[in-house]
């Protein structure tokens, strides 16, 4: 099987974690301080805090901005629950607004008539969550301005889009946004395993996400309410977690790093042979705004339903018995049976409804050889037929 997207391990990433297996400090410690300064540096933001996995780090960052009870969380549908639950873990209420059609992120324009409404009713958001879906950035300036307006808070999620660029800019400055969100799982651009981060430029954010990594306990002296404290004492602040990466993960991650830029040109390249191969078969391939270079976490194709014998469910099939792992991203969040309780309708969201009945993700990572690929066109060629 050729699944739609794996990591790529190398010798030398192999190298890096036996090195910090053979040394004494195997949990957080100082391979976790060099990923955070190079990933930092990496992405052009002044801070850079890893934890455990993407997850975390949007729990983290939504608690970082005060979200709780009686706040609204707005993100796209086209996600990974993710997304959406982090709003939840902090009692807040979480709602959606309909994609782009095109680019099948967040639609500015619909956030904004939403904004509109919400403003009148009183229920705007605190945070507003966009996903850089596939890697492709949102359109954050646009959306930026919309913040100052109607004064909410942006958490980028670009667990898709580390070593991609918005307006010849990396994702993870925080040029538009008060946090970015990376994650580390294995199908994503770099892998620690599990793992995530947060990147900010706000110093204060900073400080307090890492406290509330590690239990809300704080052994800054400065910091502290006693003011003599004993030599072994630590103070507990706020009620935190453990949401540690090891220093086996992040030495993982320094390799992996170091590889970024080889990785997402490889994913480029084969993004292009894809749209070369398939943009005169009866499918819409994937756009590219012209501010924005894609990290191409995911090759999604949309079929022309009309203009095919196969329904995309036969398609799917097709390909699983041809060898290839396509897949559908995402199932919209508000379709899950867990968010029914909330009371979404699918006539609300009508770009969102239209891009799910005919999406498949095809394979694609840097590891896979062009010889794969071609198959995997055939493949495709074949199922339409
Ligand atoms: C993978 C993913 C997450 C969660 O990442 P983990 O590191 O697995 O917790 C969140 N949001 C999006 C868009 C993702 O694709």
């Amino acid at each position: 099987m050729i699944p739609y997207g794996r990591q790529w391990i190398s010798e030398e990433d192999i190298q890096g974690v036996v090195d910090v297996l053979r040394s004494s400090r195997i949990t957080q410690g100082p391979s976790t301080e060099k990923f955070e300064r190079q990933l930092a540096k990496k992405v052009d933001a002044e801070y850079a805090v890893v934890v455990n996995s993407a997850t975390s780090a949007l729990h983290l960052a939504c608690k970082a901005l005060g979200v709780g009870k009686g706040d609204y969380v707005w993100t796209s549908p086209n996600s990974f629950v993710a997304s959406a639950n982090c709003a939840l873990y902090c009692d807040a209420r979480v709602d959606f607004v309909d994609i782009d059609i095109s680019t099948y992120n967040i639609c500015a324009k619909a956030l904004q008539r939403k904004l509109e409404i919400a403003n009148e009713n009183g229920t705007l958001p605190k945070i507003v969550i966009p996903v850089h879906f596939s890697g492709h950035s949102c359109d954050m300036e646009v959306i930026y301005e919309l913040s100052k307006k109607y004064n909410f808070k942006i958490i980028e999620d670009a667990s898709h889009a580390i070593g991609g660029l918005y307006q010849g800019r990396k994702i993870g400055a925080c040029e538009f946004s008060d946090i970015c969100i990376f994650s580390f799982h294995p199908v994503k651009i770099i892998t620690t395993g599990e793992g995530g981060a947060l990147l900010t430029n706000d110093k204060k954010i900073g400080e307090v996400v890492k406290q509330l990594r590690g239990h809300g306990i704080t052994r800054d002296k400065n910091k502290m309410q006693c003011k003599s404290p004993d030599p072994w004492y630590y103070e507990q602040l706020d009620l935190g977690y453990n949401f540690r990466l090891t220093d086996i993960q992040a030495a993982l991650g320094i390799s992996q790093l170091n590889r970024l830029d080889e990785f997402v040109t490889r994913r480029n390249l084969l993004a292009k042979r894809y749209e070369i191969a398939l943009r005169s078969l009866p499918i819409i391939t994937p756009c590219v705004t012209a501010n924005v270079y894609s990290s191409w976490h995911l090759y999604v194709i949309r079929l022309q339903l009309i203009k095919i014998k196969r329904s995309r469910r036969e398609v799917y099939e097709y390909l699983h018995d041809a060898g290839v792992q396509a897949q559908i991203h995402y199932i919209p969040i508000y379709r899950q049976p867990y968010f029914k309780r909330y009371g979404f309708s699918e006539k609300d969201f009508p770009a969102n409804e239209k891009y799910y009945e005919s999406v498949i993700t095809l394979p694609l990572y840097p590891a896979l050889q062009e010889k794969e690929q071609d198959q995997i066109i055939e493949n495709v060629k074949d199922a339409l037929l």
